[in-house]
């Protein structure tokens, strides 16, 4: 059998099981081998009825003394409870709607029991399992010993349930699976990890929590090692790529778009801006991250950059998260270009037909030098006449995989430019972007002032909003955040359309309000945006849909409603939208939240604007997954290792992954892994 081969090979798997496995997500054997358990019971132990402890866990064996059956409650539940000796005392066990289990209930059966001990309900005394976890009937002769062991606990289903897993899982371990060996011998003897066979089978059915740990950390260093072996071989595939395109020293077109610019770089621009030059004058395709915090000015860069690609002649495109941000920039960009003589196009998913096929044909012409847009970018159809750079905006929200698709557009290999506000802790930093060389702008241009940052209680709304305008009737701009677009039954929350009704109608009367949401077509949105940004709206009511890049230095307030319901790394780039000019800004996080972790956050909040504190408290109060935000992070799927926990595995594996490649130039043990592991990502290094 191969690990590639439907789920369905397996015996005991037919057409309907298999089909709701797919919905777990298990497609092929390897999907099944690789469904880590997501806890274990440990059975490891017998304790006695008279040791047992209240609320504690065990394991007992013992003879069934007798049974009752009981009808109760409204729904008419049938129990069925047994009670059972060990000569140290009594337990009653119970079961539910089980009537079946009272033949073989019989008295003098022996039974082997899980579970979690309670007092019995007037039982004096007596302890009765509250929570059976699992049982099992001993035949005459069998010895409970012969039971105990740690048992796995899947993420199980009312139709593929624990014991379903279990023998599926059991069995297709005692199949001779075709598992090669992906570390060489050296490196699992470096690091003393356990062979690849054993760690499979320990990891599902270990024998004790040493073997289960240190199957944990073999696989969880292959893991990490295979998305190293990945991420380096991608960065020497495009080094050692002779078809990179190789850009001249800055020309008269670059020396007039700097020269235009209102403001001088900083020293971290300027210095940031010495390294892209650099890497592009090179022949090799340049794979750069740029990370600075929210505001710390990485737009412009971007703008140099595709400046630089078209005086070579070349195209340039610059991806963004959303069709805002993008038509911010293409507003912009057009702006800055004027008189240069420069054509900029933009694109997303919204223009008419018409549109598109006219936009793909300037593309495809040369007739226009620089694209902005969204995902749009990334489809066949826009094809380049010749791509010099690839920008993506705030990658976050782009995988390893959608950054090759668009790499994929030049007959040559483009020049890479990432930019990220997203303060990754190095950890992460080398997991998601570890083909990318990382540049970093550490500190914000001058004259910004620090946004205050308060937390408030919906009772003081009249003062707050007293307050924001005053602001506006004094000349700024101001943001209201709301987490929902519309009215919702189910959940008790102002919704962006109630706030703005009610905010434009009371506090606001008189001031030019907008409403700005997801859900608005494209036009609309584009309108209030626009307007925003001429300052026609004082006012604006959204949803999270301004999170990223929005840029209206005039904006000096923002308040943002039920900010609990926010996570630190999107409050922080809410945030990010004010202070950015030269007036003092005030953030006004609303919220009656009393749970400890909400107002952990809000108080970090109000305590640092500094993103990389923010991102580690977020780290450690939410986890990696919710920083990134669900699905959208990028990160490569990490079934046993933890990028938080395992740093040092992390750098272990990192550097194992380095000599490997440094050493061998067959890298044909890796490579087979990695196409069944992380198809997805390594595409097109697997495929070749
Ligand atoms: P981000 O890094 O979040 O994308 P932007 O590039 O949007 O930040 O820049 C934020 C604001 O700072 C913009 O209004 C931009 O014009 C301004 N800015 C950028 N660089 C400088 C600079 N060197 N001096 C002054 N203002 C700058
Ligand atoms: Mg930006």
């Amino acid at each position: 059998m191969e690990l590639t081969d439907p789920i369905q090979y397996l015996k005991g798997i037919g057409p309907k099981k298999a089909e709701q496995m797919a919905r777990l997500g298990i497609y092929r054997i390897y999907d099944l081998l690789t469904y880590y358990p997501r806890a274990y019971e440990d059975q490891s132990r017998l304790t006695p009825i008279s040791d047992l402890q209240a609320g504690e866990k065990a394991t007992v064996t013992g003879t069934v003394m007798s049974t009752r059956e009981r009808v109760a409650g409204k729904r008419r539940l049938r129990i069925l409870t047994a009670l059972i000796g060990d000569g140290t005392g009594f337990l009653q066990v119970s079961w539910f709607n089980q009537p079946f289990l009272k033949k073989q209930l019989q008295p003098g059966r022996r039974l082997f029991v899980t579970g979690k001990a309670e007092y019995a309900y007037g039982g004096q005394g007596q302890f009765a399992m509250s929570q059976l976890i699992s049982y099992q009937l001993l035949s005459e002769q069998e010895e409970p010993e012969g039971k105990l062991g740690i048992l796995p606990v899947y993420a199980a289903t009312e139709k593929l349930n624990q014991a379903f897993f279990r023998r599926e899982v059991a069995l297709l371990l005692s199949l001779d699976l075709p598992l090669r060996e992906v570390l060489p011998p050296a490196v699992e003897k470096a690091y003393d990890l356990m062979p690849r066979r054993e760690a499979f089978s320990a990891i599902h059915f270990p024998k004790d929590a040493a073997a289960l740990a240190a199957a944990r950390k073999r696989l969880a260093f292959e893991e990490l090692y295979l998305i190293q072996c990945g991420l380096l071989l991608l960065k020497r595939k495009a080094r050692e790529s002779k078809r990179g395109v190789r850009h001249l020293a800055a020309g008269r077109l670059s020396q007039q778009v700097i020269a235009g610019l209102p403001f001088a770089l900083t020293d971290d621009q300027a210095a940031v801006w010495r390294e892209i030059c650099r890497d592009m004058e090179l022949p090799v395709p340049m794979r750069r991250l740029v990370q600075g915090d929210v505001g710390s000015g990485k737009t412009v860069l971007a703008l140099l950059a595709l400046v630089k690609t078209v005086e070579n002649g070349f195209q340039g495109a610059l991806m963004a998260p959303t069709e805002i941000l993008a038509r911010q920039h293409y507003e912009s960009f057009t702006r800055q270009l004027a008189g240069t003589g420069i054509c900029v196009g933009f694109l997303s998913g919204h223009l008419t037909p018409k549109q598109h096929e006219e936009m793909y044909e300037r593309i495809a012409s040369h007739e226009v030098d620089i694209v902005i847009g969204t995902h749009a970018l990334i489809e066949d159809k826009v094809q380049f006449a010749a791509l010099g750079l690839v920008v993506t905006d705030e990658q976050h929200r782009f995988g390893i995989a959608q950054r090759a698709a668009l790499e994929k557009k030049g007959a040559s290999l483009p020049d890479v430019l990432v930019m990220t506000a997203t303060p990754i802790p190095r950890t992460m930093t080398l997991t998601v972007y570890g083909d990318l060389d990382v540049s970093q702008i550490r500190h914000l241009p001058p004259g910004r002032q620090p946004i205050r940052t308060f937390v408030r209680g919906t009772d003081r709304r009249p003062l707050i909003y007293e307050y924001v305008r005053k602001q506006i009737e004094a000349g700024r701009q101001a943001y209201v955040v709301c987490p929902l677009i519309e009215m919702n039954e189910d959940v008790d929350l102002p919704s962006a359309e109630e706030v703005y009704e009610e905010l434009r109608h009371g506090f606001f009367r008189g001031i030019s309000c907008g409403l700005l949401h997801g859900r608005m077509k494209a036009a609309e949105k584009e309108a209030v945006m626009q307007a925003f940004y001429e300052n026609r709206i004082k006012l604006l009511v959204a949803t999270t849909v301004i999170e990223v890049g929005v840029n209206v230095p005039n904006a000096a307030l923002m308040v943002i409603e039920h900010a609990e319901r926010f996570g630190l790394a999107q409050l922080h780039q809410l945030r990010g939208r004010i202070g950015r000019g030269p007036y003092r800004s005030y953030c006004i996080l609303v919220s009656d939240s009393k749970t400890e972790n909400a107002k952990e956050r809000l108080a970090i909040m109000a305590e640092t604007t500094d993103g990389f504190e923010l991102a580690e408290a977020d780290l450690r109060l939410r986890g990696p997954g919710q920083f990134f935000g669900a699905q959208q992070h990028g990160l490569p799927d990490l079934k046993v290792a933890d990028v938080l926990r395992d740093t040092d595995l992390l750098l272990a594996a990192r550097q194992a992954a380095q000599e490997t490649l440094k050493r061998s130039e067959d890298l044909s043990f890796v490579l087979p892994v990695l196409a069944v592991q992380y198809k997805e990502q390594f595409l097109h290094i697997t495929d070749t």
